[in-house]
């Protein structure tokens, strides 16, 4: 459901910019280590824990996503544009695609996809264009559940805006609001915090909505989940949502977020986006390892409970997975195990007693579970998190197959 709609907005209030300001630089806080999990090359360790817990499923098919635009299709600032290559970005995302040019068009939008797959370039690129054509007067206010999350958009913000004299400040609980209030009396076309602090420093005095007309709110669905919802509602009302240009990204579309969007929006553009979707069939969760906790106890505790009848476990490395098959066996599990060590015929044979049930276990490495169909896995375990979301996709893949239900469970901690 998208329509088209445009509409002219009039900044009112605006401080004027204090000449000779220079944003603080910040250091390099994304090297070139993060990558587009479109092109699915996170390290484990950087996959979202989010991304391994999914109770309530919307899917799509998985398909090769191709952009519609490039970035320089986009009707931007050529300036924008210079930073946005300069930064890496060649082709948009799939919600930077399809929400990018209703943002431009001035539309509220409501975007609805996972984590990591490029939400902040999404409303950042289309604000800055707007700044950059009324710098004096254009305030943005972005709304969003943490404190490392807020600094990061600002991060991504100081490296877009580079060289272009658009400023920000950063307000979020933790740090000293001294230094924020102080900020706050020069004129910032961003300010981007979390609800808390932002409402702290409203009622300060030190902050005054008046002259925004364009709010994001960031990880919505997270915001509500940490109790922000009283903020959020008296932040909106301080902004008239007529003139309010309201944009709203969330990974899940709830009943109560839903309410959120109704109350919050006008005519939105709704674009739900899911890259590389995992079955709906599967159930997603995370046990959580406490410290001194051994991991193979836990196991162990979950392989006795009856719903765990056919289990496939995936390990990192092939000494690992080896080791750990034979200590199920010790504990009197029927386990067997596939990774490259083994030869062909080892393998297969592990495969079929898997197969025919006489396994109840089989602990695998990536790369020998690979193209692997096997009927009725009641449960995928994670005993390592898997090096990219993609292997973990594939991973998880292995059961609720053929419209079955399954279950996957990562081990973090
Ligand atoms: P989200 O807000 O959806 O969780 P982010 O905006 O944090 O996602 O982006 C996730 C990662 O993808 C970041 O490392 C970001 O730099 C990178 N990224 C975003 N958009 C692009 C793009 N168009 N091309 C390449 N990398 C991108
Ligand atoms: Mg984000």
């Amino acid at each position: 459901m998208e329509q088209k709609r445009t509409f002219s907005r009039n900044s009112s209030a605006g401080r004027p910019p204090l000449s000779g300001r220079r944003t603080p630089a910040r250091g390099g806080t994304f090297g070139g280590s993060r990558r587009s999990p479109a092109r699915g090359a996170r390290k484990g360790q950087h996959i979202d824990i989010s991304r391994f817990i999914n109770k309530t499923v919307i899917t799509e098919e998985a398909v090769v996503f191709v952009p519609e635009h490039l970035f320089k299709d986009f009707n931007i600032d050529a300036r924008l544009k210079a930073n946005i290559l300069t930064k890496g970005y060649n082709e948009p995302t799939p919600i930077q695609d399809r929400v990018i040019p209703h943002i431009l068009h001035g539309q509220d939008v409501v975007g609805i996809a996972n984590t990591g797959t490029g939400k902040t370039a999404a409303f950042l690129v289309p604000l800055i264009n707007k700044v950059l054509a009324n710098p004096n007067k254009e305030k943005v206010l972005v709304l969003a559940p943490t404190r490392e999350l807020a600094q990061q958009i600002e991060a991504e913000l100081k490296e877009f805006v580079k060289g272009l004299k658009i400023f920000s400040v950063c307000c979020v609980g933790g740090a000293p609001i001294g230094r924020q209030i102080n900020d706050l009396r020069y004129h910032n076309n961003f300010v981007i915090g979390t609800p808390g602090r932002i409402k702290d420093l409203i009622e300060r005095k030190c902050l005054d909505l008046s002259g925004f007309k364009s709010v994001v709110l960031d990880e919505a669905d997270r915001m509500l989940d940490m109790g922000f919802i009283n903020d959020m509602k008296f932040l909106m009302s301080l902004m008239s949502k007529e003139d309010r240009h309201t944009l709203f990204f969330s990974a899940t579309l709830s009943k109560e977020i839903e309410a959120l969007i109704k109350d919050f929006l006008k005519d939105p553009v709704m674009v739900s986006v899911k890259t590389q979707d995992t079955s709906k069939n599967v159930e997603q969760d995370v046990v959580h390892i406490k410290a001194g906790e051994d991991k193979i106890e836990v196991l162990h505790n979950l392989l006795i409970q009856p719903e765990f009848k056919k289990v496939l476990i995936f390990g990192r490395t092939k000494h690992g997975v080896e080791k750990l098959s034979h200590s199920l066996v010790q504990r009197g599990f029927k386990a067997q195990s596939i990774h490259g060590d083994k030869n062909q015929g080892q393998r297969q044979r592990a495969l079929d007693l898997f197969k025919k049930d006489v396994a109840q276990v089989l602990v695998a490495t990536d790369v020998a579970a690979r193209g692997l169909d096997i009927a009725g896995v009641s449960h995928v375990i994670n005993f390592d998190i898997p090096e990219t979301y993609d292997d973990y996709v594939h991973r998880i893949g292995r059961t609720g197959r053929a419209g079955k239900s399954g279950k996957a469970l990562t081990f973090i901690g």
